[in-house]
């Protein structure tokens, strides 16, 4: 199992609303990408802040539903399809990415994402606090990595899933986290080559 859904009690981002809110996308954009670090930009900064833990949690407890399903055995290497492999490389312990059965690398990859969310040096709360110089790579690091699991679980263990019900739920999650992705430019759109077919498709029932 991945690590506890973290749920921070006293942090502003809690009230710092969702995706939903109003707001200038290209304007957060421009802002984040320039790096001002003016009063503004840490509302923002806190305002983009509550998503990323929802989505976390929310990949906490697909991963959780994977249990037995994937494992060593049934999935020896992190991939997505025949035509995707992933590797493992948190920049500290592991600076050379190595190749980690996909349970495994889903639980390191749970767990350097809690520990990222957890730190006070790189998601400070409050708006006095300075936001580090590399934040918004940072986030888009955690997007990227984060829709791996999506690219794992939909390439390889679709069947499975959607024989357990779990289909409407896990359709919900990624277009939830696609919509924030894309909308922020957090993921580059070549990331999105292993869910392709399942993004037309969510695309054509949403319109049909
Ligand atoms: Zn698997």
């Amino acid at each position: 199992m991945g690590p506890a859904p973290w749920m921070p009690p006293t942090n502003p981002r809690s009230q710092a609303g969702g995706a939903n809110n109003s707001g200038c996308p290209e304007m957060v954009f421009q802002m984040m990408f320039f790096r001002w670090h003016t009063h503004e930009i840490r509302v923002l900064y806190l305002w983009i802040l509550q998503p990323p833990i929802d989505f976390f949690n929310q990949l906490n407890l697909i991963y959780g539903s994977l249990v037995g399903i994937c494992t060593a055995s049934t999935c020896a290497t992190m991939s997505a399809g025949k035509r995707h492999e992933y590797r493992w490389a948190d920049d500290v312990s592991t600076a050379k990415p190595v190749r980690l059965s996909a349970p495994e690398y889903m639980d390191r990859l749970l767990s350097w994402v809690q520990s990222l969310l957890a730190s006070d040096t790189i998601f400070p709360i409050g708006l006095e606090t300075e936001y580090p110089p590399d934040f918004f790579d940072i986030v888009c690091r955690i997007f990227r990595r984060l829709l791996r699991i999506y690219a794992h679980v939909y390439r390889d263990h679709l069947e499975l899933l959607t024989g357990l019900n779990e289909r409407c739920h896990l359709d919900a999650c990624l277009g939830h986290f696609l919509l924030f992705a894309i909308e922020f430019r957090l993921i580059d759109t070549r990331e999105l080559s292993p869910l392709v077919k399942v993004i037309r498709s969510m695309a054509a029932n949403s319109t049909s």
